[in-house]
């Protein structure tokens, strides 16, 4: 079992329905894409968040959404500013640097690429996001600011400005990819990684080259 240390939460609020964000003081360096464990009581079992937060902000983000049948999401929804929480130094080798690569995600799997995004590891890639509605793209406004053309948001559920109507493999059906030799990186549910490592696969990406983090 890791070792857990004590923080303070600074805020933990309802940023989309049943999404929340939770943020404490950094007080630990990370690599974007990096993981920490997070427990409420430090003898309970802990859960894996990605640090959604930039490399070099004071604050650590995580980004989650609640399980009504979890163990530690609902309680962690009722997490206040001066409440102590207990996490996990980082760790993890989901890391993207400065190569030239197309990131993927459905849900709260952008939370990774938000970090890699808030670094500043943007200019040379490529974001394809999905979720069911356009108020789960998480972080939609200060991406697409930043990453114009090349951040390509997709509703599964409801048609929505600025954004293609499916699901992030029907977008990739539709528009191909724009080079099989270079790096993709997915990260979300077991499912969608499946399913688009699969297209990937079909579509001429080396297995190597696709490198994924499931949030089972
Ligand atoms: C590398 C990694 C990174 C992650 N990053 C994030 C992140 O940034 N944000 C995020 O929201 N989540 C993330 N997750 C998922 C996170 O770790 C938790 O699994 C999630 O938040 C649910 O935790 P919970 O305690 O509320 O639910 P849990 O108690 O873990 O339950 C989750 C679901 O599994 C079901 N379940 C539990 N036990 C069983 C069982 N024995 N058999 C069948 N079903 C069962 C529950 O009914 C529930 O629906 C990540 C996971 C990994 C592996």
């Amino acid at each position: 079992m890791k070792e857990l240390f004590p923080v303070t939460v600074k805020s933990n609020n309802e940023i989309a329905e049943n999404a929340f964000l939770l943020k404490f003081r950094r007080n630990f360096t990370f690599t974007a894409g990096q993981v920490i464990s997070i427990t409420l009581l430090k003898n309970e079992e802990s859960r894996l968040y990605s640090i959604a937060s930039g490399e070099k902000h004071e604050e650590i983000w995580i980004l989650y959404t609640i399980k009504t049948d979890g163990v530690l999401t609902p309680q962690l929804a009722k997490a206040k500013a001066g409440d102590t929480i207990y996490i996990s130094k980082p760790f993890g080798n989901f890391i993207c640097k400065e190569e030239r690569a197309v990131w993927i995600a459905t849900g709260t799997g952008i939370a990774p690429f938000a970090s890699m995004f808030f670094s500043g590891q943007y200019h040379n890639k490529k974001l394809i996001q999905g979720n069911r509605s356009k108020q789960g793209l998480y972080f939609y406004e200060h991406i697409k600011e930043q990453m114009s053309e090349n951040y390509l948001p997709c509703c599964s559920r409801e048609p929505a400005d600025g954004c293609f109507t499916g699901r992030v493999t029907q977008y990739i059906g539709e528009n191909g990819i724009p080079d099989p030799g270079i790096p993709y990186y997915l990260c979300g549910s077991a499912e969608m990684v499946v399913d688009v490592r699969d297209l990937l696969i079909k579509k001429g990406v080396p297995f190597q080259n696709i490198q994924a983090e499931i949030f089972f």
